[in-house]
């Protein structure tokens, strides 16, 4: 056999004079990136002279490089260690997000599969143990509606009302995820008056969301946009603060989302939605046959993700408000010091520090993800019953330490060494779900492919400095505050 032999330049590489750093190549530029999430773009002999220690003081770019720690010379740690551990602020924070299943039950006459009273009682001692400033309540249903149980949902929320209002002394919110199905006026009323907002699913136009969720009688598409209007019509007449918005969608992708994509889009802003999160299926979440319906490959899905954000972006240009919010994650630790606490975006992962999920039966896991993992038959990720723990012990809980210790990109192969490793983040309880172990191999992971897609096209229209007006776009929707989206989004009603 011919042996063949690959000639390499030797690189001349002074390193000593540099810090730690990543680097990769991004429409024809060199990107540098640190830990503390620093970065900037090189032309090829700017990054040739900084590996060779040309960048030296009297450059022009020597105060730069310096300030975002890529320079040995004048390296302030202090300061770097500071801003890696305000990025992540969310492990020493405590459990912040406490996702609630309050029923599993389908239809109003199935009382099976609610939480109890005695449950959802013990839930708010839980979460209210936790250090955390600041508390949010999700209350949602598993594959059903939540408001099926509305006695124990206001019960939860009242409850938890008075005892933080005695003791506990924390910023509270709820929010409620719902597709709707059952809602009523009475609860819509009450949701509105005590500052509750619902995220519902909008998956486009009727053909597509019919074709999507199939419920019994009547179009799901004309229930959810009668309630998307009822919402904002009664929240304005009730006089709430315009900052309150009482109803947004999040959608679930299928095939059909992917042939109707503008439509879908322009759906959102035909209702006056001001956010879309455009968000790939688990397919671990679907039996095979129904994935050949409706699924895709991670191809098809980024070639989607690319023209939705491009057109997204084009309407903000024509001035339409609506921000995308997986590039909203992205860019809040691409442009700002913050954290948009989605779990699979952090490093490490805050399954069980930042976020605890609790089945309608009382059982406690360390995030919904694997709560939805034990309700597809595996209960690997089950801590324990709420009432018979307590926080300190959900921290310590080894599936947590375990959890915590595999989402750690430094000590990820691939990752290690991957550009954008600053503003990444993996789940172990989907590397689980999807290859059988907290790991996981990169190469095969669906999320990963979409994390760099999602990242490098951001990077690349920030290299664009021939486009102010879209890098302005970027930074007003980096600091913008769209309602952060369950991790594991609102029940998904199988198409
Ligand atoms: S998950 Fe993928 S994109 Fe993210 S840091 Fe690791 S290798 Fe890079």
């Amino acid at each position: 056999m011919e042996r063949r032999s690959l000639a390499l330049p030797r690189l001349d590489i002074a390193a000593d004079e540099l810090s730690f750093f990543r680097w990769g190549r991004i429409a024809g530029k060199t990107l540098v990136t640190n830990d503390a999430g620093d970065w900037l773009f090189l032309n090829e002999s700017e990054f040739n002279d900084l590996l060779a220690g040309r960048i030296v003081e009297g450059h022009p770019l020597f105060a730069e490089l310096q300030r975002k720690g890529v320079l040995r010379d004048g390296l302030d740690l202090d300061a770097l260690a500071d801003r890696m551990a305000q990025r992540n602020r969310h492990v020493g924070q405590g459990p912040s997000l406490h996702v609630v299943t309050l029923t599993a039950r389908r239809s109003a006459d199935d009382a099976d599969g609610d939480m109890s009273r005695e449950t959802a009682e013990q839930v708010v001692d839980l979460a209210l143990q936790s250090t955390s400033p600041a508390i949010t309540f999700e209350l949602r249903g598993q594959g059903g509606e939540p408001v099926l149980n509305f006695n124990v949902l206001r019960h939860l929320v009242e409850l938890a009302r008075s005892r933080n209002q005695q003791a506990a002394g924390k910023v509270l919110s709820f929010r409620l995820l719902s597709n709707l199905s059952a809602m009523t006026e009475e609860i819509a009323e009450w949701l509105i008056a005590n500052d509750i907002p619902v995220s519902t699913t909008l998956d486009g136009p009727a053909d597509v969301h019919d074709w999507n969720r199939k419920w019994k009688g009547g179009s799901a598409h004309a229930d959810v946009v009668r309630w998307i209007e009822y919402f904002n019509r009664r929240s304005l007449e009730l006089g709430r603060h315009a900052a309150f918005q009482p109803i947004d969608a999040l959608m679930t992708t299928t095939r059909r989302t992917i042939e109707a994509w503008q439509e879908v889009i322009d759906e959102y802003v035909g209702r006056g939605l001001h956010s879309i999160h455009l968000r790939p299926l688990d397919q671990f979440a679907f039996p095979a046959d129904t994935w050949r319906t409706i699924g895709y490959t991670a191809h098809e899905y980024l070639d989607f993700y690319r023209r939705a954000l491009d057109y997204i972006l084009d309407l903000n240009r024509r001035g339409v408000d609506l921000v995308e919010r997986v590039a909203w994650i992205f860019l809040s630790k691409i442009l700002t010091n913050g954290d948009a606490g989605a779990l699979d975006v952090q490093s490490p992962n805050g399954a069980g520090t930042s976020q605890i999920a609790y089945n309608f039966d009382g059982r406690v896991f360390p995030s919904d993800e694997a709560r939805v993992v034990d309700a597809m038959g595996d209960p690997i990720f089950e801590l324990g019953r709420v009432g018979a723990l307590t926080i300190p012990e959900i921290l310590r809980h080894p599936s947590v330490r375990a959890i915590a210790a595999a989402s750690l990109l430094d000590a990820q192969p691939m990752c290690a060494d991957c550009w954008n490793k600053p503003f990444c983040g993996v789940s172990p309880v989907y590397n689980f779900a999807t290859q059988g172990d907290l790991f996981a191999q990169r190469p095969l992971s669906f999320r990963c492919k979409e994390h760099m897609a999602v990242s490098e096209r951001l990077f690349e229209l920030l290299a664009n400095e021939g486009d102010p007006q879209t890098a302005e776009i970027l930074k007003r929707w980096a600091t913008a505050v769209p309602r952060l989206a369950s991790s594991a989004g609102p029940p998904e009603e199988r198409p």
